[in-house]
C-alpha cells in the first residue's frame, strides 16, 4: 500500500499561501496555483527557473499534459526532487484504457514521479462509458487501483459534458474555462461543482490570452472560493505580477468591476479562445491566432502582427476551401471559417491604417 503524506506536508509548507481543497479529494492546494501549457514555449532552463521561483513561492498545485509537449518534463527536472510538496495533475487524450494507461506511464518517466494527484481525461469529445472494461474511465480506475494516481477528473471546454461529468458523480475535479467574461451559465457549473462535492479547477483564467490585465481575472476568480484557477505562466515577470496579487488580493472594487464589464462588452459570445482544437488545417492557417486577430490588434502591442510574417500568415485563409474541419472540431461550436473571413477583413483596414499600404503578397 502507498503511503501519500504530499497534501499534509503542502499545508506546513505553504502556510503563506492561502489553500482550498479540491472537491472531495484530501488535496488541499494553493488558491493561486500553475498552468504548465505555456511553458511548452519556454526553453527548458528558463522554464525549470520559473517553476522552483513558484514552488520556493509556495504554489502548490502544477497541471499539466502529456499533450503540452515538453511540460511534464520541465516539471520533473525542476520540482522532483520536492514531490512531497507539490500536487501534480496531469491529463491524457488516451481513448481507450490501454491508450490511457500507457501515456499515464510515459507522463510518469517525464515527471521522474511514481504517481501523479490527479488523473485527468483531457477534453474528450464524449463522456466514455463507465461500464465498458476497456473504456479510458476504467483506465483512470485502474490507474487509481495500482497506486498511479490519487483521484480522477475530467476536463472539458464543453460546457454540457462538464455538467454530464458534475452529475455522473463518477469524477473527483472537472476542469472547465472560467474568467470573468464567462456567462452566467458558464460560471454555475461552479455552484453545481460544489453541491457535488467535485473540485472545480478553472482553466484559461485569461481567457486564452484576450484579457490583458490580471488584476480584475484575479479578483474575479478570489470571489469564488471552491475554484482553483491554473494561471498560465511563461514569463518570470508574469509569475512575479501572479505572487504580488495573492500576496495582498484586490477587492472587486468599482473601477475593476468597471473593466469586467468593459471586456464583457468588448468580447462577445461568439470569439476564438485559441485552444487551438481545431488543428490542424490543410491551408495551414494558424487558426487559433488568425481568429481572434482583431482581439489582439487591439488588446495587445499590435506591431509583431504587421510584421511580414504575420502578414502571409493572414493571407493564408484567401486559400480556406470551406472543408468544415476546424468547425468540427471546435468545442465553441464556432462558425471558424466565418470568424477568419471576418478576421481577415478586418486586418486589411488595421494592416492599411496602421502601416499606410494595402494588404498584398
Ligand atoms: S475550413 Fe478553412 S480554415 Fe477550417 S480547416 Fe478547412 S481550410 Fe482550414
Ligand atoms: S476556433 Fe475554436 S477550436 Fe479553434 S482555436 Fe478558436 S476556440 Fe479553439
Amino acid at each position: 500500500m502507498l503511503e501519500f503524506t504530499g497534501a499534509q506536508r503542502c499545508l506546513e509548507i505553504a502556510n503563506l499561501m492561502e489553500l482550498t481543497r479540491l472537491g472531495r479529494t484530501d488535496l488541499m492546494v494553493t488558491r493561486t496555483s500553475f498552468g504548465l501549457l505555456p511553458l511548452q514555449r519556454v526553453e527548458m532552463n528558463e522554464a525549470v527557473r520559473i517553476l522552483n521561483r513558484a514552488c520556493d513561492a509556495g504554489i502548490t498545485f502544477y497541471d499539466t499534459a502529456r499533450g503540452y509537449s515538453d511540460t511534464e518534463e520541465k516539471l520533473g527536472r525542476a520540482l522532483s526532487g520536492r514531490r512531497d510538496s507539490i500536487v501534480i495533475a496531469t491529463k491524457n487524450a488516451g481513448p481507450t484504457r490501454s491508450q490511457l494507461l500507457a501515456e499515464l506511464e510515459t507522463s510518469l518517466r517525464n515527471l521522474r514521479a511514481d504517481h501523479v494527484d490527479l488523473m485527468q481525461l483531457h477534453n474528450p469529445r464524449a463522456l466514455p462509458d463507465p461500464d465498458d472494461p476497456e473504456s479510458s474511465y476504467a483506465g483512470l480506475l485502474e490507474a487509481r487501483e495500482k497506486g498511479m494516481a490519487r483521484f480522477i477528473g475530467f476536463t472539458s471546454h464543453s460546457l454540457e459534458r462538464a455538467i454530464a461529468a458534475v452529475d455522473s458523480g463518477l469524477y473527483d475535479t472537472v476542469q472547465y474555462p472560467i474568467c470573468h467574461i464567462s456567462s452566467e451559465e458558464d460560471l454555475d457549473i461552479v455552484r453545481r461543482c460544489r453541491e457535488a462535492g467535485v473540485g472545480v479547477i478553472a482553466m484559461k483564467p485569461m481567457c486564452g490570452g484576450i484579457i490583458t490585465q490580471m488584476r480584475p481575472a484575479f479578483a474575479f476568480l478570489r470571489g469564488y472560493e471552491n475554484v482553483v484557477p491554473i494561471w498560465g505562466i511563461q514569463r518570470m515577470s508574469e509569475l512575479d505580477e501572479l505572487l504580488e496579487l495573492d500576496a495582498d488580493p484586490p477587492a472587486l472594487d468599482d473601477e475593476l468591476l468597471a473593466t469586467i464589464e468593459q471586456d464583457r462588452r468588448e468580447l462577445a459570445e461568439d470569439f476564438c479562445r485559441g485552444c487551438g482544437y481545431c488543428l490542424p488545417c490543410p491551408a495551414e492557417i494558424p487558426i487559433n491566432m488568425a481568429a481572434r486577430m482583431s482581439h489582439l490588434l487591439r488588446r495587445m502591442p499590435y506591431q509583431g502582427f504587421l510584421s511580414d510574417e504575420w502578414r502571409d500568415y493572414m493571407l493564408r485563409i484567401e486559400n480556406c476551401t470551406d472543408c468544415g474541419s476546424c468547425r468540427a472540431r471546435c468545442p465553441y461550436d464556432l462558425d471558424t471559417p466565418a470568424l477568419l473571413r471576418k478576421a481577415l477583413a478586418d486586418y486589411r483596414i488595421f494592416y492599411r491604417e496602421h502601416t499606410r499600404g494595402p494588404l498584398s503578397q
